[in-house]
Protein backbone atom coordinates (compact mmCIF):
# COMPACT_ATOMS: atom_id res chain seq x y z
CA UNK A 1 0.00 0.00 0.00
CA UNK A 2 1.45 3.32 -0.61
CA UNK A 3 0.95 6.37 0.54
CA UNK A 4 1.12 9.52 -1.19
CA UNK A 5 2.72 12.31 1.41
CA UNK A 6 2.78 15.67 -0.87
CA UNK A 7 4.73 18.65 1.11
CA UNK A 8 4.77 21.87 -0.32
CA UNK A 9 6.37 25.61 1.18
CA UNK A 10 7.11 29.17 0.10
CA UNK A 11 10.87 28.67 -1.25
CA UNK A 12 13.32 28.95 1.93
CA UNK A 13 10.78 27.54 4.74
CA UNK A 14 13.02 24.69 4.51
CA UNK A 15 11.20 22.08 2.74
CA UNK A 16 14.28 20.51 1.17
CA UNK A 17 15.93 20.66 5.06
CA UNK A 18 12.94 18.65 5.96
CA UNK A 19 12.72 16.31 2.63
CA UNK A 20 16.16 15.14 3.04
CA UNK A 21 15.82 14.26 6.92
CA UNK A 22 13.12 12.48 6.16
CA UNK A 23 14.59 10.51 3.14
CA UNK A 24 17.60 9.46 5.74
CA UNK A 25 15.03 8.37 8.38
CA UNK A 26 13.71 6.41 5.93
CA UNK A 27 15.34 5.69 2.92
CA UNK A 28 12.38 3.18 1.74
CA UNK A 29 10.33 6.45 0.76
CA UNK A 30 10.47 7.03 -2.49
CA UNK A 31 10.94 10.98 -3.79
CA UNK A 32 9.56 12.10 -6.89
CA UNK A 33 12.20 13.96 -8.90
CA UNK A 34 10.34 16.61 -10.30
CA UNK A 35 10.61 17.95 -14.45
CA UNK A 36 11.77 21.52 -15.28
CA UNK A 37 12.11 24.60 -17.29
CA UNK A 38 14.21 25.96 -14.29
CA UNK A 39 18.42 26.39 -14.88
CA UNK A 40 20.13 24.24 -12.66
CA UNK A 41 20.58 26.19 -9.44
CA UNK A 42 24.08 26.30 -6.97
CA UNK A 43 25.18 22.73 -7.00
CA UNK A 44 22.10 21.42 -7.91
CA UNK A 45 22.88 18.03 -10.41
CA UNK A 46 20.86 16.63 -13.26
CA UNK A 47 18.53 13.65 -12.39
CA UNK A 48 19.56 14.56 -8.43
CA UNK A 49 17.24 17.54 -7.35
CA UNK A 50 15.35 17.79 -11.32
CA UNK A 51 15.30 16.52 -14.60
CA UNK A 52 15.96 19.63 -16.68
CA UNK A 53 14.20 20.20 -19.87
CA UNK A 54 13.59 23.08 -22.53
CA UNK A 55 10.05 24.58 -22.32
CA UNK A 56 9.88 22.76 -25.99
CA UNK A 57 10.71 19.48 -24.33
CA UNK A 58 8.60 20.16 -21.58
CA UNK A 59 5.21 20.96 -23.69
CA UNK A 60 5.85 18.07 -25.83
CA UNK A 61 5.67 15.77 -22.75
CA UNK A 62 2.43 17.48 -21.59
CA UNK A 63 1.15 16.89 -25.08
CA UNK A 64 2.19 13.37 -24.58
CA UNK A 65 0.16 13.52 -21.30
CA UNK A 66 3.53 12.21 -19.23
CA UNK A 67 3.03 14.62 -16.20
CA UNK A 68 0.33 13.79 -13.28
CA UNK A 69 0.58 17.36 -12.47
CA UNK A 70 2.15 20.56 -13.89
CA UNK A 71 2.31 23.61 -12.56
CA UNK A 72 4.33 26.98 -13.68
CA UNK A 73 5.86 28.50 -11.09
CA UNK A 74 7.62 31.56 -10.80
CA UNK A 75 8.08 31.66 -14.81
CA UNK A 76 9.10 28.52 -15.09
CA UNK A 77 7.79 24.65 -15.70
CA UNK A 78 7.16 22.28 -12.88
CA UNK A 79 5.85 18.42 -12.88
CA UNK A 80 5.42 15.07 -11.98
CA UNK A 81 6.09 12.29 -13.71
CA UNK A 82 3.44 9.73 -14.16
CA UNK A 83 5.39 6.83 -13.51
CA UNK A 84 6.90 7.53 -10.27
CA UNK A 85 3.78 6.80 -8.79
CA UNK A 86 2.93 3.80 -10.64
CA UNK A 87 6.88 2.83 -9.35
CA UNK A 88 6.72 3.28 -5.98
CA UNK A 89 2.83 1.32 -6.04
CA UNK A 90 4.12 -1.48 -7.28
CA UNK A 91 7.08 -1.32 -5.09
CA UNK A 92 4.48 -1.21 -2.23
CA UNK A 93 6.46 1.78 -1.05
CA UNK A 94 5.65 5.37 -0.14
CA UNK A 95 5.99 8.20 -2.28
CA UNK A 96 7.05 11.82 -1.11
CA UNK A 97 6.51 14.46 -3.17
CA UNK A 98 7.85 18.52 -2.97
CA UNK A 99 5.23 20.56 -5.57
CA UNK A 100 3.70 23.65 -4.87
CA UNK A 101 -0.07 24.65 -3.91
CA UNK A 102 -1.19 24.00 -7.24
CA UNK A 103 0.31 20.62 -8.10
CA UNK A 104 -1.20 19.77 -4.61
CA UNK A 105 -4.63 21.00 -5.62
CA UNK A 106 -4.24 18.54 -8.89
CA UNK A 107 -3.22 15.51 -7.58
CA UNK A 108 -5.98 15.92 -4.15
CA UNK A 109 -8.44 15.62 -6.60
CA UNK A 110 -7.15 12.77 -8.30
CA UNK A 111 -5.42 11.15 -4.97
CA UNK A 112 -8.17 11.26 -2.51
CA UNK A 113 -6.18 9.87 -0.03
CA UNK A 114 -3.11 12.03 -0.44
CA UNK A 115 -1.45 13.43 2.70
CA UNK A 116 -1.10 17.00 2.44
CA UNK A 117 1.98 18.75 4.14
CA UNK A 118 2.38 22.71 4.39
CA UNK A 119 5.62 24.55 5.71
CA UNK A 120 5.84 27.36 7.24
CA UNK A 121 8.58 29.51 8.63
CA UNK A 122 7.92 31.31 11.59
CA UNK A 123 7.68 35.03 9.89
CA UNK A 124 8.10 36.96 6.57
CA UNK A 125 11.33 37.97 7.87
CA UNK A 126 12.91 34.82 9.10
CA UNK A 127 12.03 33.53 5.56
CA UNK A 128 13.80 36.92 4.13
CA UNK A 129 17.05 35.40 6.22
CA UNK A 130 16.83 32.03 5.35
CA UNK A 131 16.67 33.10 1.54
CA UNK A 132 19.40 35.18 1.41
CA UNK A 133 21.45 32.61 4.01
CA UNK A 134 21.34 30.32 1.32
CA UNK A 135 22.83 32.23 -0.92
CA UNK A 136 22.05 31.17 -4.48
CA UNK A 137 19.43 33.10 -5.81
CA UNK A 138 20.32 36.40 -7.12
CA UNK A 139 18.40 39.64 -5.12
CA UNK A 140 15.79 39.65 -7.88
CA UNK A 141 14.77 36.21 -7.88
CA UNK A 142 14.67 36.35 -3.79
CA UNK A 143 12.43 39.70 -3.77
CA UNK A 144 10.37 37.27 -6.41
CA UNK A 145 9.73 34.80 -4.07
CA UNK A 146 8.93 36.42 -1.29
CA UNK A 147 6.36 38.57 -2.94
CA UNK A 148 4.64 34.93 -4.21
CA UNK A 149 5.50 33.48 -0.76
CA UNK A 150 2.66 35.49 0.26
CA UNK A 151 0.41 34.17 -2.06
CA UNK A 152 1.31 30.76 -1.68
CA UNK A 153 0.22 30.83 2.39
CA UNK A 154 -2.57 31.99 1.80
CA UNK A 155 -3.72 28.35 0.41
CA UNK A 156 -2.57 26.50 3.50
CA UNK A 157 -6.51 25.55 4.19
CA UNK A 158 -5.78 23.53 1.89
CA UNK A 159 -3.38 20.92 3.73
CA UNK A 160 -3.96 18.50 6.25
CA UNK A 161 -1.37 19.54 8.24
CA UNK A 162 1.12 22.72 9.04
CA UNK A 163 4.61 22.34 10.42
CA UNK A 164 5.89 26.03 11.35
CA UNK A 165 9.45 25.92 10.88
CA UNK A 166 10.74 27.09 13.74
CA UNK A 167 13.85 24.74 15.20
CA UNK A 168 14.67 22.68 12.61
CA UNK A 169 15.28 19.20 14.87
CA UNK A 170 11.66 19.92 16.31
CA UNK A 171 9.91 19.83 12.69
CA UNK A 172 11.57 17.27 11.41
CA UNK A 173 10.17 15.05 14.72
CA UNK A 174 7.03 15.99 13.71
CA UNK A 175 7.00 15.30 10.38
CA UNK A 176 8.06 11.75 11.02
CA UNK A 177 5.65 11.66 13.84
CA UNK A 178 2.95 12.26 10.99
CA UNK A 179 4.35 9.76 8.57
CA UNK A 180 4.08 7.36 11.24
CA UNK A 181 0.64 8.29 12.44
CA UNK A 182 -0.69 8.08 8.87
CA UNK A 183 0.91 4.33 8.20
CA UNK A 184 -0.57 3.09 10.97
CA UNK A 185 -4.27 3.96 9.70
CA UNK A 186 -6.66 1.25 9.64
CA UNK A 187 -7.46 1.05 5.95
CA UNK A 188 -3.59 1.06 5.34
CA UNK A 189 -2.86 -1.41 7.51
CA UNK A 190 -6.20 -3.95 7.06
CA UNK A 191 -4.14 -6.13 5.21
CA UNK A 192 -2.20 -7.16 8.22
CA UNK A 193 -5.36 -7.11 10.79
CA UNK A 194 -7.20 -10.00 9.32
CA UNK A 195 -4.22 -12.62 9.86
CA UNK A 196 -3.88 -11.08 13.46
CA UNK A 197 -8.04 -11.63 14.05
CA UNK A 198 -7.86 -15.08 12.37
CA UNK A 199 -5.51 -16.45 15.22
CA UNK A 200 -8.06 -15.56 17.74
CA UNK A 201 -10.76 -17.71 16.39
CA UNK A 202 -11.33 -21.00 18.01
P1 LIG B 1 13.10 25.32 0.66
O1 LIG B 1 13.40 23.94 0.17
O2 LIG B 1 11.78 25.40 1.35
O3 LIG B 1 13.23 26.37 -0.41
P2 LIG B 1 15.60 25.06 2.19
O4 LIG B 1 15.43 23.73 2.85
O5 LIG B 1 16.54 25.16 1.05
O6 LIG B 1 14.16 25.69 1.79
O7 LIG B 1 15.99 26.09 3.36
C1 LIG B 1 16.32 27.44 3.08
C2 LIG B 1 17.52 27.85 3.98
O8 LIG B 1 17.08 27.90 5.34
C3 LIG B 1 18.68 26.86 3.93
O9 LIG B 1 19.90 27.57 3.99
C4 LIG B 1 18.44 25.99 5.18
O10 LIG B 1 19.67 25.48 5.69
C5 LIG B 1 17.83 27.00 6.16
N1 LIG B 1 16.88 26.42 7.14
C6 LIG B 1 15.97 25.43 6.94
N2 LIG B 1 15.25 25.19 8.06
C7 LIG B 1 15.71 26.04 9.00
C8 LIG B 1 15.38 26.30 10.39
N3 LIG B 1 14.41 25.63 11.01
N4 LIG B 1 16.06 27.26 11.03
C9 LIG B 1 17.03 27.98 10.39
N5 LIG B 1 17.40 27.79 9.11
C10 LIG B 1 16.75 26.84 8.42
P1 LIG C 1 12.52 25.52 -6.69
O1 LIG C 1 12.74 26.24 -7.97
O2 LIG C 1 12.80 26.38 -5.48
O3 LIG C 1 13.24 24.20 -6.63
O4 LIG C 1 10.97 25.15 -6.61
C1 LIG C 1 10.03 26.15 -6.80
C2 LIG C 1 8.66 25.62 -6.48
O5 LIG C 1 8.27 24.61 -7.42
C3 LIG C 1 8.55 24.96 -5.09
O6 LIG C 1 7.34 25.43 -4.50
C4 LIG C 1 8.45 23.49 -5.40
O7 LIG C 1 7.69 22.79 -4.42
C5 LIG C 1 7.69 23.53 -6.72
N1 LIG C 1 7.84 22.29 -7.48
C6 LIG C 1 8.94 21.50 -7.63
N2 LIG C 1 8.66 20.44 -8.38
C7 LIG C 1 7.37 20.54 -8.74
C8 LIG C 1 6.47 19.73 -9.51
O8 LIG C 1 6.81 18.68 -10.05
N3 LIG C 1 5.20 20.18 -9.65
C9 LIG C 1 4.75 21.33 -9.08
N4 LIG C 1 3.46 21.66 -9.25
N5 LIG C 1 5.56 22.11 -8.34
C10 LIG C 1 6.84 21.72 -8.17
Amino acid sequence: MTTVFIISAPSGSGKSTLVKAVREWDPSIRFSISYTTRPPRGQERPGESYHYLTEAEFLARIERDEFLESAQVFGYYYGTHRGVLEEARAAGCDLLLDIDVQGARQLKNRIRDAVTIFVLAPSQKELEQRLRARSEDLEAVIARRLSEAAEEIRDYRLYDYVIVNDQIETSVETLKSIIRAERARRSRIEEQILPILKTFEL
